[in-house]
């Protein structure tokens, strides 16, 4: 019996990088996992892994930044598996990089849309069905960036992250004495499709490693060991926090 034993979870974001990577560890501790994202062969390539393993998972393609999907993944939850004990909001973009006078109106909408707008559908469809399971957790991936640090080029995406943390900690308040614990997920640099994209140069990647003490990114998959430790009850006095993964930023 794994620690997620009889949990279900939604894990957004779960086509690549740290939601992939915990997805299948959520399903190998027992959780059941509802898999989003937009990449529906990749989606069905970590359902067959899941399923292989012995676990249980069934994937739905959209686009977080459409309420529906939020609503969707509720829906599967609780049809498949009957209700909804975890969500792990992790879907999230670089978005509109640059200067930040050259960001247009539809670049930083799509960026706060995507990171952040998205959180919020997720949680509004997901609190009455987290409420009703009496031992919940609701987990927002923020970032380092936004936070801990300001770095250039990242206005919009900085702001959508660091929304998250106003939201979690928001809805710890609201939502931990009725059982939903709610943290903000704080990776530092990772090695994942995103962590390519903001490291694309050698001067880039030496930049970004140096930020961190341990002077390298994270694996995608020991940022998913701390989503597994909030979404436990490991972790059962933990709510309304800014739990930091990042080598030490
Ligand atoms: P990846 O690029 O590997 O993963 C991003 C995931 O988000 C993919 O599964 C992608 O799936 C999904 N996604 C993006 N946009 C949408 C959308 N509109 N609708 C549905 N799904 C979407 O990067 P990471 O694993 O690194 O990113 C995961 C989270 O971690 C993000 O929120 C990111 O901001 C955060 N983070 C990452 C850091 C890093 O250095 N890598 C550092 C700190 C935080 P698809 O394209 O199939 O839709």
């Amino acid at each position: 019996m794994g620690i997620l034993a009889n949990k279900t979870a939604i894990v957004t974001g779960a086509s690549s990088g740290i939601g992939y990577e915990a997805a299948k560890l959520f399903a190998s501790e027992g959780a059941n996992v509802v898999v989003v994202a937009r990449r529906g062969e990749k989606l069905d390539r970590l359902v067959s892994e899941i399923v292989a393993a012995g676990g249980k998972a069934i994937a739905l393609v959209g686009d977080v930044k459409n309420e529906s999907v939020a609503k969707k993944a509720v829906e599967l939850a609780k049809e498949h598996f009957g209700g909804l004990d975890i969500a792990f909001n992790n879907a999230g973009t670089l978005g509109a990089m640059g200067d930040l006078a050259d960001v247009t109106a539809e670049g930083w909408k799509d960026t706060i849309d995507t990171n952040l707008t998205s959180a919020f559908f997720c949680a509004k469809h997901q609190l009455p069905a987290l409420v009703k399971s009496g031992s919940a957790s609701l987990i927002f991936t923020s970032s380092f960036v936004g936070h801990s640090i300001g770095l250039p080029g990242m206005a919009a995406y900085a702001t959508s992250k660091a929304g998250l943390v106003g939201l979690a900690r928001t809805l710890a308040a609201e939502y931990s004495a009725k059982g939903v614990r709610v943290n903000a997920l704080m990776p530092g640099g990772t090695d994942t499709e995103m962590g390519e994209a903001a490291t694309s140069s050698p001067e880039a990647r030496a930049f970004v490693e140096g930020i961190h003490a341990m002077k390298r990114l994270a694996l995608p998959g020991e940022i998913a060991k701390a989503a597994l430790f909030l979404a436990s009850d490991a972790s059962s006095f933990v709510t309304g926090s800014t739990f930091f993964v990042d080598g030490g930023v």
